[in-house]
């Protein structure tokens, strides 16, 4: 480990873990496990850096009766001063973004500049969500004379939110935020590889004066500690963010409960240039699409289709770009991509690499600048051509740095093949011709969906896929109506109303 990493480690250490050891935190207090050893591996090195226990379903019982008071306390607070407490924790946020960027950094493995952007952003997701708490109206419903029928949106009260490993603090703050806005309790499972940036942020929101038992961090594997989180009644809605399998698990076990799940899973995102696109933009588009975050991107634009008559010309760019890619210590303020943050993923995205050459595709390899990362878990960003969209590599998500290049000849085709997959997360279209760009945006199947440009996601818009990418949605104010449920509250307003049993002479009597 270079030496600053080792100073790297401790120094954010000490600001949120002083005494050394981690553990799940509920109510306030870190708990340590009592299971199996789960090791913390700094990506950049493959060494271990620090050990702690799984939770076991004890911790998960106390998180869930912490959760419920917790709610109870939060839920009976005015919403101006929910708000008002959401917003001093984005302050909080925004004064410690340099610990927790490199807390994220030496456990998620993500270049330094890359975790100061993305803690600024948990705190704007605070400060966003803490000045929703007293907007979300109800309605008046038009019902026939004689009643009042309007609706109230509630909190569900304590939710599960499951998330992975490739952004964990991020995620950890566009799933809490709303939920808490909306006066929910929540339990949230990240990682067993990641779990540190989130137990920052719980702390520091406590800090701030949102009460105890409010969010809580369950740190462990999924299939212990998140099962039992699952499994427990106080628990009325999960929100999974992860793969396709995990997911298809998580959405079983929450039907046999009866109870609502949301999924925001993979993608296979088709990025489509025409030839009359800015060339040089849309390379550079495409190499931040596929490389930013080493690829480990849900919404990464893995399937890049390129008009037949500037394939060779535009593929070779693309491949030139990502040769000059600045690849190495995420520790280092000049590093653009770093390490694949665990070893399974390594593997699974060289042998994916492989696969796609035993199909007959071509690694493209501009190698200006390779450089020798012999330590940790590094791919250099890969340009794939000549592959057909029934590759595997073409079908599969590979989450890593490597894009597959495949060619199309009319704008027709080119949405065939977008729209040819499992997935429907995101997409894009590069072209000067306006209608076109409208035309694709309206026809390729994707919950998001970027018009001369690639990657860009803001707390006030919703996020979230479409088919095998998922389903509910994230952020934005649908957000908020996810984490909520409707109750439509009647009124008698009639001055003789009609008492007769079971009939009314304006209104349908279930
Ligand atoms: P990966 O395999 O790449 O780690 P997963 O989708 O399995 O991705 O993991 C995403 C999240 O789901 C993690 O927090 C993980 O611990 C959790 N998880 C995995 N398996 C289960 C399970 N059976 N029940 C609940 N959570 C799970």
């Amino acid at each position: 480990m270079s030496a600053k990493q080792t100073d790297q480690i401790k120094q954010a250490y000490q600001v949120f873990f002083p005494e050394g050891r981690i553990g799940s935190y509920v109510a306030g207090e870190l708990i340590a496990g009592e299971g199996h050893d789960i090791s913390l591996v700094n990506p950049a090195t493959g060494d271990v850096f620090l050990t702690y226990k799984d939770a076991t379903e004890n911790v998960a019982q106390q998180a869930c009766a912490a959760a419920v008071a917790g709610q109870k306390v939060w839920g009976a607070l005015s919403h101006a001063e929910r708000g008002r407490l959401m917003q001093e924790a984005g302050r909080l946020l925004r004064a410690n973004i340099e610990p927790l960027a490199q807390l994220e950094s030496i456990s998620a493995g993500k270049p330094i500049r890359d975790c100061r952007g993305e803690a600024l952003r948990v705190a704007e997701m605070f400060e966003y969500y803490g000045g929703w708490t007293d907007k979300l109206y109800g309605n008046v419903i038009p019902v026939p004379s004689g009643h009042l029928n309007y609706t109230r949106r509630e909190p569900f009260g304590v939710v599960l939110q499951i998330t992975p490993w490739n952004a964990p603090m991020f995620t950890c703050g566009w799933q809490i935020a709303p939920a808490i806005c909306m006066g929910n309790a929540v339990l949230l499972k990240p990682s067993e590889l990641t779990p540190l940036s989130s137990l920052a942020v719980a702390q520091l929101a406590e800090q701030a004066g949102i009460p105890k038992g409010v969010i809580n961090v369950l740190v462990g594997y999924g299939h212990t500690i998140g099962q039992a989180a699952l499994s427990h009644q106080a628990v009325k809605k999960v929100v999974f963010v992860g793969s396709p399998a995990t997911g298809g698990k998580i959405a079983a076990a929450a039907a046999v409960r009866g109870i609502p799940c949301v999924l925001e899973l993979g993608g296979k995102s088709a990025n489509i240039v025409f030839d009359d696109a800015d060339l040089e933009r849309a390379s550079i588009g495409a190499q931040a699409a596929i490389f930013g975050s080493a690829g480990q991107s849900c919404v990464a634009g893995s399937r890049l289709l390129v008009q037949r008559g500037i394939y060779e010309k535009f593929v070779k760019m693309v491949a030139e770009g990502a040769s000059k890619i600045r690849v190495g210590d995420p520790a280092m303020p000049e590093t653009e991509v770093g390490p694949i943050q665990n070893a399974k993923q390594y593997q699974h995205i060289r042998d994916m690499i492989d696969s796609g050459v035993r199909e007959g595709a071509q690694v493209v390899d501009e190698h200006s600048s390779k450089d020798a990362l012999q330590l940790g878990f590094y791919v250099r960003p890969t340009v794939l051509k000549n592959v057909t969209n029934d590759m595997a590599v073409a079908r599969t998500e590979i989450f890593g740095p490597v894009v597959v290049a495949i060619p199309f000849d009319t704008e027709e085709e080119a949405v065939r093949i977008a729209n040819d997959s499992d997935f429907g997360l995101a997409g894009a279209v590069w072209t000067k011709d306006l209608g076109r760009a409208f035309r694709v945006a309206d026809k390729v199947k994707a919950g998001t969906f970027w018009i001369n440009m690639y990657k860009v996601i803001n707390v006030a818009s919703p996020f979230g896929g479409y088919d095998a990418s998922g389903h509910g949605r994230s952020s934005g104010v649908e957000a908020l109506q996810e984490y909520t449920q409707v109750k439509s509250v009647w009124v008698e307003t009639a001055e003789n109303p009609n008492q007769s049993f079971g009939y009314s002479s304006s209104t349908s009597v279930i």
